[in-house]
This record gives C-alpha cells, structure tokens and sequence, in this order.
C-alpha cells in the first residue's frame, strides 16, 4: 500500500488486542506506532502502566483441550498468538486453568513492546481516529471520551454504546420444546420466536422470586458514572420494572398477546419470548430480560420458569461499563469498517468479551491490516473455529440489540450428524483444529516476514 513503507501504521490502545496486534504488525516487518494513554491520561479500572494489563481476574481461562479456552489456546498457537507464550511463561498454579502473574505478564509484554525494532511506544492519548490508510483501534471498554466521541462521530450516535445490558442466553438443546413453543405474535412471518409459556401462578411466583433475589449492585466507579443513569432509564433490569408494579412486566417483555400455545389454544398469562442469537440457531437470547440479580439467583428463578428446568446459560445477564460498538452494523468478520477498507477495530470495543477472545480479536486485526499493507486479499477464518465464530457474531448478530458475547461452542455451527452430547465439546474441539489446519495450509501463515 502507498506510503506504508516508511510512515508507521497507528494502532491504539496497548491493552491486551491492541499489543496483540501491534506484534502481529511489527514482526511482520511494518513500523507501528503503538499509542497507549496510560499513565499520563488514567482509566478507571487499570493499575498500572503495563501494556496488555489483566483489570481484574488473572485467568485466561481452560487449559482442557474440550473446553472452550483450551480450544481457543490451540487456535491461538496454531496462528502465530504473539501473547499467548508471554502468558504461559509467567503462569501461576492454578489446576486445569492458566492462570498468570497480572505483574510478571505485563512487565514482559511491555518489555517485549518496548524492545520491538519495529514498534515505538507513545504514551499519549489518541483523540481523533487516525486518518492513516491502515490503522487499528484496540482502546477498550473504557475508550477515552475524545475517542469515543469520535468514533461515535463515524458509527453514527445509536451504534456505540456506553453500558451494557446483558439479557441471559439459553442453549436451545437445553429447553423443554415439549412445553416452549415456537411462534411469532400474530402469527405475522416465520415462528421465529421460541415461547415460554406461564400461567397466572408460575407469573406470580416468578414475580415474587424476582422481588426477593439478592441484586448485584454497580460499584465504585461505575456507580458513579452519570451515564450509568441514562442507561438505566432506556433500558430497565427486569427486577426494576418487577418492582414498579405486579403487572409491569406482563404488560413490558412478558406481554402473551398474540401468541397462542399449541396445548390450550389459548394465550399464557405471561410469556418469556427466546430469540435467536447466532446464525446458527443453537443459542437463544431472553428477549428483554436484562438483569442484574446475582449468577447463582438468575438460574435458580430462571430454571423455575416452565420448559427451563435443565436450561443452560451460555451467558448469565449483567450491567457494566463498557464501550462498544454496535458492530454488525458497521464492521465485517474481518473486524474491518465496512464502509473505511484498512480501518480495523479490536478488542472489547467490537462486542468481544473474554481476555483471550480479545487477544485472538487484536491477532485477527493485526493480521488483517498486514494482508492490506500487502495489497492482498484478508481471509476470514473458518466459521467451526472459536475465533472465526467469535468474529463472525460480532459482524453477523442479528440479536437487536447487539450485545457482546464471549467464545463459547455455542457460537459454532452445529456438528454433522448424531453426536452424543458428552462427546460434543470433543468434536468440536477436533473440527476446530482440523478446519483451521486447512485454512493454514490453503491461505498460508500470514505474518511471514517480509522486508518491505
Ligand atoms: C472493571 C473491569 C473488569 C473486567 N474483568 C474482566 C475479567 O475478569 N475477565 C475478563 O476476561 N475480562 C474482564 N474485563 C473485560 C476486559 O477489559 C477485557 O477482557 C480486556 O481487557 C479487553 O481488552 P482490550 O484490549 O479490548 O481493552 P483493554 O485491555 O482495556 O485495553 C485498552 C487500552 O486502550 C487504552 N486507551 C483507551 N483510550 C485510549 C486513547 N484514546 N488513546 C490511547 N490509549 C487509549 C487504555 O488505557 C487501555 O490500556 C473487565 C473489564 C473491566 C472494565
């Protein structure tokens, strides 16, 4: 590309997608100016001014092979992971997980960026979206409010969001169709809707199971944050809109009618609508049911509803500070601006969650950008694979609203034929593995270097 050669590709952000990326690009060959706001503009989370920080837990997840971490890890090897040995080399005991010392990782992969001949550190705060032909931006759910201002300048104000609010999602081979129906209200369209049906005495104890559950409340300094409010405003939990009133809810998200049950004829009293969230149809958004009532709460007063007694949460619902953008409007699977070639987005800020999904986003992005500062074509990766379906939802959701997800088996294609179900995160495993070795061998390993 025109001008790459000698000018160095900005990428923003130097959390965990944004150093991912930068090493992708550096040992590529290309020159990167990695811009990192900490310490001199702080964020409300981070402690230090380590690249690739973990703000809270110190696990990166599953080693098992059949578990979803110990899949990603295999693809993240597999494709060059430039973080992933930093994080094996400073692991801490912890079973079955890799787990690592937050400091020793930091200090290495700030030092491995430092000493990079190709990267130069600006620990300076990013404030307009550079206008460079390549460019990756990594900045986080706590994204600078000049930056954010700005790319909500280019997404347009309803695709950035501030809060999340995260509805819990079913497995759908976990609910009980014997009793959940399929349908759309009116019988308008295709049945895309799945129905949990309740009658007026599973209503009134699900309303006073909510009444009485133990909330987990917003703190420090999210607590404080003004936009927390409106948040709240447009988009309430559903135990506050429990305790407005009796009837709140069965006139809100609960609303049955039109919806008419194949057992009775008849509309329920109350219905929880489940609606697809991936292209797959294997896991199923509770539609209006963001909430933040404890994990341990949700499922037990979820799993009382009926046709939900061996439901299966891919995700349980939450509320938190996080900026992200409404990505299945505005960017592609290859984490690319659909409408701006060459600007690429990764991390949090796309609608991933999980560290080691968001480091797997930055080596996507970096990898990309290198396929555009070559002139050649990026390839999106296998959709059996974690990271391509992880990709694949941030650019193809059709929940609305968008909302963001971490790397689970749930997000891929469901398997050919009859697999028992303890054998399922096996083959899972297995395709992954087998389809992403293809993807190497047919497109080659991208970050080959080169000397432009
Ligand atoms: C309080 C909190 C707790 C969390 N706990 C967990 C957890 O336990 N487990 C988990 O998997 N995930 C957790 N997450 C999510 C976690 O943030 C992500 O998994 C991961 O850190 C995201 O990686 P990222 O690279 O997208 O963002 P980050 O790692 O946050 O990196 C973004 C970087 O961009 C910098 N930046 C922002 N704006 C600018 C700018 N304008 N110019 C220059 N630099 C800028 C920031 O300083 C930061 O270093 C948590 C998030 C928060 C906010």
């Amino acid at each position: 590309m025109a001008g790459s050669m000698s000018r160095p590709i900005p990428v923003i952000g130097a959390g965990l997608a944004g150093s991912e990326a930068a090493l992708q690009i550096a040992d590529a060959g290309y020159p990167v100016r990695l811009y990192e706001m900490r310490p001199v503009v702080p964020t409300a989370a981070h402690q230090s001014d380590h690249c690739a920080e973990l703000v809270c837990s110190n696990s990166l997840g599953s080693k098992l092979p059949d578990r979803a971490g110990g899949c990603l890890q295999a693809e993240l090897r597999a494709l060059d992971c430039k973080l992933l040995p930093h994080a094996e080399a400073t692991a801490v005991p912890a079973g079955q997980a890799l787990a690592v010392d937050r400091n020793l990782f930091g200090a290495r992969v700030t030092k491995v960026i430092k000493d990079h001949p190709n990267i130069e550190l600006a620990r300076e705060e990013a404030k307009t979206i550079p206008d460079d032909a390549v460019c990756v931006i990594a900045t986080g759910p706590l994204t600078s409010e000049a930056l954010a201002n700005d790319i909500q300048r280019l997404a347009g104000t309803e695709h950035l969001a501030f809060f999340d609010a995260i509805a819990p999602v079913v497995h759908g081979d976990s609910i009980d169709r014997s009793i959940v129906f399929a349908a759309s209200r009116w019988g308008k369209g295709t049945a895309d809707y799945l129905n949990v049906p309740l009658d007026e005495k599973d209503y009134n104890a699900f309303i006073e199971g909510l009444l009485r559950a133990e909330k987990h409340e917003l703190k420090g300094f999210e607590a404080k944050d003004p936009r927390a409010h409106q948040f709240f405003e447009r988009c309430l939990p559903i135990e506050i809109l429990a305790a407005r009133g009796h009837d709140t809810l069965r006139f809100g998200p609960m609303r049955p009618v039109g919806l008419d049950d194949p057992r009775t004829d008849r509309w329920p009293y109350a219905v929880l609508q489940l609606r697809t969230e991936n292209t797959a149809g294997t896991l199923w958004n509770m539609v209006g049911f963001q909430t933040n009532l404890r994990y341990g709460e949700q499922e037990r007063i979820f799993r009382a509803l009926p046709g939900m007694a061996s439901a299966e949460f891919a995700r349980l619902g939450s509320m938190h500070r996080n900026t992200f953008l409404n990505s299945p409007k505005v960017l592609s699977s290859l984490l690319e601006w659909r409408e701006r070639p060459g600007l690429f987005f990764a991390g949090q800020i796309t609608g991933m969650e999980g560290y080691l999904g968001n480091i797997g986003s930055g080596l996507v992005a970096g990898q990309n950008a290198i396929a555009r500062l070559r002139n050649q074509k990026p390839r999106a990766l296998p959709r059996t694979t974690l990271l391509g379906a992880l990709t694949a939802h941030v650019a193809e959701s059709p929940a609305e609203p968008f909302q963001p997800m971490k790397a689970e088996f749930g997000l891929l294609p469901p398997l050919p034929g009859r697999v028992r179900k303890k054998e399922r995160k096996a083959a899972y495993a297995a395709r992954s593995a087998a389809n992403l070795a293809a993807h190497l061998r047919h497109n080659g390993a991208p970050t080959a270097p080169t000397h432009p």
